[in-house]
């Protein structure tokens, strides 16, 4: 028919849409028009189509990307992709790498405009009731991996462009392919850089060298990684200090690869040299931005300019129409040497790799710590359970330290949840790291976070005129760790300001999850005791102590609402008893004066009545970026 865009006999995946859905495979007639992507029985033998056995909406598509081959499938089923939309993936598999590298770049044209594009995607296959990706085992979590080049943008912007120098010739989808066709035999063969030194913690573990190459043999457990180094030494090694070499930048010190625009600023203030400059991702999918500050010109203490790189319409880079490159480091390094129109010539890489993130636990399987390895700094604060420390882990590792006070918890049902907590990692998560439960009192070992409780650094204006953008990428944190802790069902109970740190970058990170549920004190733990978090709760808490993640929802709301009013008390003037009566009443929190009406309604939308209605933590997280993507 004239109106199709593509026609082609695929195998397709059963949906599943039930746990109990049989996983079957099927050969389909695909055909792709502007509206519908449709697919038929195929009658072979007389080469005609028959019947339609489903659809998608073009306008409902999500994504559409590759997904990661199963090593063992067999060999027509070896190059996957996904089409995401309302329902869940639909798997299709293709014949050859060519043609579904022809369907995903025409789909992805298609959907460019697509309302409801996903910044995240699973990377493998859902099967059995669990992504293989992430191990996450609710088919609705969030994607685990950011779509380097988002959604709409992809193969097609790239395939224009020139391969930088480590990528292959070759031009492919966003992310590595697997082996050409012959059946693969191992777990997982993948090759990825260190973008961190890491010194074993235990004998299990393997060293990384910044910058160096690692295959990746198994991935069983999603923070602890088995790899193997080029001299084929084997161990373990925490996943979040490697990256797949997609892009060919995460070799260069300049680039920031996650980085977003505030911190860029706050990265290059506090570093405060003259032409100090990195690249990072810019807020337009596929896309890359040098953020450069300056102390020249008008205003005193320097000034941060952001200069997107552009793309001429033969692929190559430019930051002045003058001066073409064919590729982003030949293009930084002439600009290293002249300034061409920019304030100032980039003059010192400003980088955040020199400070390594933090790792699930010190050391692959650790979790209890031995206490001679900790030595004890500065008092951090006082909080429910007694004394919190600032140390050193075997001398050189930042860690705060609770040192639980007796008789404050029910250790031991504290002690066996730690394991699980332990599993528990995202960069917006303060980490547990391990316990010291041998002596008297027992100490919590964690992350440090430089810049303290989120609650003190909003009222101490520790960010002097705090811009719209900063506030909503405080609460774009929030909501990215409380999105990973809904997708694995754990409901945090005491989500409030007090419970948030700010790292030294100023990112935002949940802590004291799940805490409440050991803390030993009435006061606390009773909804009518007087330490109860009341002004945090929503009337089915504070009514039938009804805790959910939608509790935590309403919570985050008033959250939202701390933010943006620089740290005041929830309804100042009222009472816990009459807070109560009121909230259940219909009462609910005015508008911050920083908080404009689009702002407000995220709040008001926390705080429905019904608990249903509310959000969830991944839609909010959804709303909050494209906020911001607003604001840049
Ligand atoms: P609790 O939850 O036991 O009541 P808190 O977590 O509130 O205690 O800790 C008390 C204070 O110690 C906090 O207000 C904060 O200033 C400081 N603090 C706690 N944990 C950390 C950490 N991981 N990094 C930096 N400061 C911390
Ligand atoms: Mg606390």
């Amino acid at each position: 028919m004239s109106d199709n865009i593509l026609e082609e006999l695929f195998i397709k995946r059963s949906q599943q849409k039930k746990k109990t859905s049989p996983l079957n495979y099927k050969e389909r007639l695909f055909v792709l028009t502007a509206e519908k992507l449709a697919y038929y029985d195929y009658d072979a033998d007389k080469g005609k189509r028959k019947g339609q056995r489903g659809s998608v909406d073009v306008e409902k598509i999500k994504c559409v990307e590759t997904v990661e081959a199963d090593p063992s499938a067999p060999p027509e089923r070896k190059f996957a992709f996904q089409v995401v939309y309302d329902e869940g993936p639909l798997y299709i598999f293709a014949k050859t790498e060519a043609s579904r590298n022809e369907w995903i770049t025409k789909l992805k044209e298609l959907v460019r405009s697509n309302k409801d594009l996903m910044q995240k995607y699973h990377p493998c296959f859902w099967a059995d009731g669990v992504w293989l990706c992430c191990q996450q085992e609710v088919k609705q979590a969030m994607g685990c991996k950011i779509l380097d080049r988002k959604n709409g943008y992809a193969t097609r912007s790239k395939s224009t462009r020139k391969p930088l120098p480590p990528t292959p010739s070759e031009e492919k989808p966003s992310r590595p392919l697997p082996p050409q066709p012959e059946p693969a035999a191992s777990s997982v063969s993948m090759t990825v850089i260190a973008e961190y030194d890491y010194t074993p913690m235990t004998s299990q573990d393997l060293e990384l060298r910044k910058n160096e190459e690692y295959t990746i043999l198994e991935k069983s457990d999603a923070n602890w990684w088995r790899a193997r180094d080029k001299y084929g030494k084997e161990g373990y090694i925490p996943s979040n200090y490697v990256a797949e070499t997609e892009t060919g930048l995460e070799r260069f010190h300049w680039y920031c690869k996650n980085m977003n625009r505030s911190q860029a600023e706050q990265l290059l203030r506090s570093e405060n040299k003259d032409g100090g400059f990195l690249v990072r991702d810019s807020s337009k999918a596929g896309k890359y931005t040098v953020s450069l500050f300056a102390k020249s010109g008008a205003e005193t203490g320097g000034s941060c300019r952001h200069y997107n790189i552009c793309t001429t319409p033969q692929g190559q880079f430019y930051l002045s129409e003058k001066h073409n490159f064919d590729t982003i480091p030949e293009l930084i390094n002439y600009h290293q040497h002249n300034a061409a129109g920019m304030v100032s010539r980039l003059k010192h890489i400003v980088s955040n790799r020199a400070r390594p993130p933090s790792t699930a636990g010190l050391g692959y399987g650790v979790w209890e710590i031995d206490p001679h390895y900790l030595t004890f700094i500065k008092e951090l604060g006082t909080g429910q359970f007694g004394v919190v420390k600032y140390g050193k882990w075997q001398g050189q590792h930042d860690v705060a330290i609770k040192m639980i006070k007796e008789g404050s918890m029910s250790e031991d049902d504290f002690i066996e949840e730690a394991k699980i907590m332990m599993k528990l990692r995202h960069e917006n998560l303060v980490q547990l790291y391990g316990v010291c439960t041998k002596q008297r009192p027992i100490y919590i070992v964690t992350e440090f976070l430089a810049n303290g409780c989120l609650l003190t650094y909003l009222k101490e204006g520790l960010i002097q005129h705090p811009t719209a953008d900063q506030l909503l990428e405080m609460c774009k944190d929030v909501s990215e760790g409380m999105a990973y802790l809904e997708s694995k069902q754990y409901i945090h109970r005491d989500l409030a300001a007090r419970n948030c740190l700010v790292d030294a970058n100023g990112t935002v990170k949940v802590t004291d999850f799940g805490l409440s549920r050991y803390v030993l004190d009435d006061e606390y733990t009773s909804s009518v005791g007087s330490k109860f978090p009341v002004r945090w709760s929503p009337p089915e808490v504070l009514l039938y102590s009804k805790f959910s993640s939608k509790s935590d929802i309403w919570a985050y709301g008033v959250l939202m609402w701390e933010v943006y009013t620089l740290g005041r008390l929830p309804y100042e003037r009222l009472s816990n008893t009459e807070i109560v009566d009121q909230v259940s009443h219909g009462f609910r929190l005015y508008r911050p004066q920083l908080a404009n009406e689009r702002v407000y309604k995220i709040m008001t939308s926390c705080w429905h009545d019904k608990p249903d209605e509310r959000p969830t933590f991944q839609d909010l997280a959804l709303t909050v970026q494209d906020l911001l993507y607003e604001l840049q």
